[in-house]
């Protein structure tokens, strides 16, 4: 596979990162993830406003321009012949001497590899994912996606140990979002719930096509908080993120949620939103 690093496209066992790089030592970085679909880029433009976004919240700066990123992420399509499967990209603010403060001449490491994974699944229609809710431990600025991902690794070992697909997270009673998703539930008068974007949550951007999508379509969303007990008498429930776009919930805690079958709305707005992101792509 070939990858990219700090202006070179190698093979992956010649790209080397420093042990002094603020990434490995202070997790002083941000990274995306972006889908790829028939060997296109997805919600391309959404992802690339974060990442300016979140290096804008940390003080930092990209060494190229995002229209230089794309171009980067094509030929690595390209040149690894991805059908199927994600974009990984890493910033970090770069490789000095250990200490907490930075020097403001330093230059960041930024890295892209692709991976190859079959992500729309057509069995997970069927049979729905299986969510385990867990105590959030995050600090509050989740709305940086920031490579400290240590409590997020806790939370996922918790839910495959209790045989769950992902963790929601909990803070006050209320479900804050996923391990790596965003959390949604359908009232009974086909209400689509989701929290408000704000420092508590990571803005999805699958979040922000599905929901683009679904008022274009006239439905009803509600940008508000809901808790653990609503969701478990919810008519549907569902997650979205970059490699998984949206999926059913069909298990809470062990309870069934829907009788434990995938609904109608959220396979609707999967057709909506896999219809856009192939007509989109890039
Ligand atoms: N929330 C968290 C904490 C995440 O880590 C992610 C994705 O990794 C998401 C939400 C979903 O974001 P996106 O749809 O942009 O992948």
């Amino acid at each position: 596979r070939t990858v990219y690093l700090n202006g070179a496209f190698l093979p992956e066992n010649e790209a080397h990162i420093s042990i002094f790089d603020r990434g490995f030592l202070f997790g002083d970085g941000i990274y995306e993830v972006t889908a790829v679909l028939e060997g296109k880029l997805v919600d391309s433009p959404l992802h690339m406003a974060r990442l300016e976004r979140s290096i804008g919240e940390i003080g930092g700066f990209l060494p190229i321009s995002t229209d230089e990123i794309v171009e980067i992420e094509r030929r690595l399509i390209a040149e690894n012949g991805l059908v199927e499967g994600m974009i990984y990209l890493q910033y970090t603010r770069g490789a000095e001497d250990r200490n907490f403060f930075y020097s403001k001449d330093l230059r960041p490491t930024l890295l892209m590899f692709t991976q190859s994974k079959k992500l729309d699944v057509a069995s997970v229609m069927e049979t729905g994912l299986k969510v385990k809710t867990v105590p959030d431990q995050r600090w509050e600025r989740r709305d940086i996606k920031s490579v400290c991902l240590l409590p997020q690794v806790l939370a996922k070992r918790i839910a495959k140990e209790a045989g769950c697909d992902e963790a929601w997270m909990v803070e006050d009673g209320f479900v804050t979002e996923g391990a790596s998703s965003t959390a949604y539930i359908i009232t009974a008068d086909d209400k689509i719930i989701t929290r408000a974007n704000s420092n508590a949550t990571l803005p999805g951007c699958t979040r922000l096509a599905v929901l683009d999508l679904a008022r274009a379509h006239g439905l009803i969303i509600e940008e508000r908080p809901f808790t653990v007990e609503e969701a478990l008498n919810a008519r549907e429930a569902a997650l979205t993120s970059a490699s998984n776009f949206i999926v059913p919930i069909t298990e809470i805690d062990g309870k069934a949620i829907g009788g434990g079958k995938p609904g109608p709305m959220i396979a609707k707005l999967r057709e909506f939103y896999m219809d856009n992101a192939r007509k989109t792509a890039v």
